[in-house]
């Protein structure tokens, strides 16, 4: 659920595909919706699933399917750009013909759990970033796509009631700050300059994957590059959500330089000369294998011969 772009363009990136113009709406707009078990189209919209997830959806998941976040991404998630300059982003894996994996007979099986852009179907957070300002804007848009039926309902609520009906507040507040993470890279464009191919696997590893985070940050290595008390140690050991919002941190720290956790210092000149270190043994110690691969073909090779 990342409908983002500059307010300049007013253009509308919808986190799922419809054809339909989207209607942009305020949280006291009023919204003329209802969707229950009994609508004729149930289930309709979650057999042709566009999910994109954020990562506080990939938490609820964790904990719903009691599996680690590595395993929740290989097994029920796709990945795809967030943008044009390679911004990883996930999807929920879905079958040949489009349908969600998690959709049954009965509904969600992840209900409790859905993800956010479930939960605001058929709106969606229009959060926007203009290109002269340092903060993030928040609207919000819905789409009436003509085989949703929950439009003919007659239940009306305004947008803010429908989003706390739906349980979203929370997920829109703890994923806030990655919005503006995103949001930052794609109204800043290149200007920023292109994030290194090693800063990209830090995106995707701290938005999607806090098992991983978790043992990265744990490592002696970042230990000595980042001035950590135990006590911060402590509150991530058990805790997703503090470790998460560390990762938001970093990620603004390693992306744009915005420096809120202290580094050691020289740390990571340290690490940069231990780094040539490891490559010059590894070259060197390919270099010795290559030359005992060659006598032992020559060795063949005047073996071979004697015995002819
Ligand atoms: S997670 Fe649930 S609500 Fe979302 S598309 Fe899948 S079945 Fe539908
Ligand atoms: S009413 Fe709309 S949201 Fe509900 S099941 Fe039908 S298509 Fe999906």
């Amino acid at each position: 659920m990342i409908p983002l772009m500059s307010n300049r363009k007013q253009k509308f990136d919808l986190p799922f595909d419809s054809p339909v113009e989207p209607i942009r709406l305020e949280a006291h707009d009023k919204l003329k919706f209802r969707c229950h078990k009994g609508v004729s189209c149930w289930n309709a919209c979650c057999s042709r699933a566009n999910v994109t997830l954020t990562p506080y959806d990939i938490l609820r998941l964790k904990k719903h399917l009691g599996i680690s976040t590595s395993d929740v991404l290989a097994r029920h998630t796709v990945p795809f750009e967030l943008d044009a300059g390679n911004m990883p982003g996930i999807k929920l894996r879905t079958n040949d013909d489009g349908a969600c994996l998690f959709m049954t007979d009965a509904g969600c099986s992840v209900y409790e759990n859905r993800p956010t852009a479930c939960r605001y179907y058929p709106s969606g957070l229009l959060s926007m970033r203009a290109i002269d300002r340092n903060v993030d804007e928040r609207s919000f848009l819905l789409i009436k796509e003509e085989h949703c039926m929950g439009h003919n309902e007659d239940q009306i609520q305004t947008v803010q009631e429908y989003r706390e009906q739906q349980g979203v507040v929370d997920y829109d507040d703890y994923n806030r700050e990655w919005y503006v993470i995103v949001l930052k890279k794609r109204s800043t464009g290149p200007t920023i300059g292109k994030p290194s191919d090693m800063s990209l696997q830090l995106f995707f590893m701290a938005s999607y994957d806090i098992d991983r985070l978790r043992r990265f940050v744990t490592s002696d290595s970042f230990k000595k590059s980042y001035k950590l008390s135990e006590n911060f140690y402590q509150a991530i050991e058990a805790d997703d959500i503090a470790l998460m919002q560390f990762g938001f941190k970093l990620m603004r720290q390693v992306l744009y330089g915005e420096i809120s956790i202290p580094e050691v210092e020289g740390a990571w000149d340290k690490r940069l000369q231990e780094r040539d270190e490891i490559l010059r043994m590894r070259r060197e110690i390919e270099l010795i294998e290559f030359d005992q691969r060659k006598e032992e073909e020559l060795a063949d090779a005047v073996l071979g011969e004697s015995k002819h």
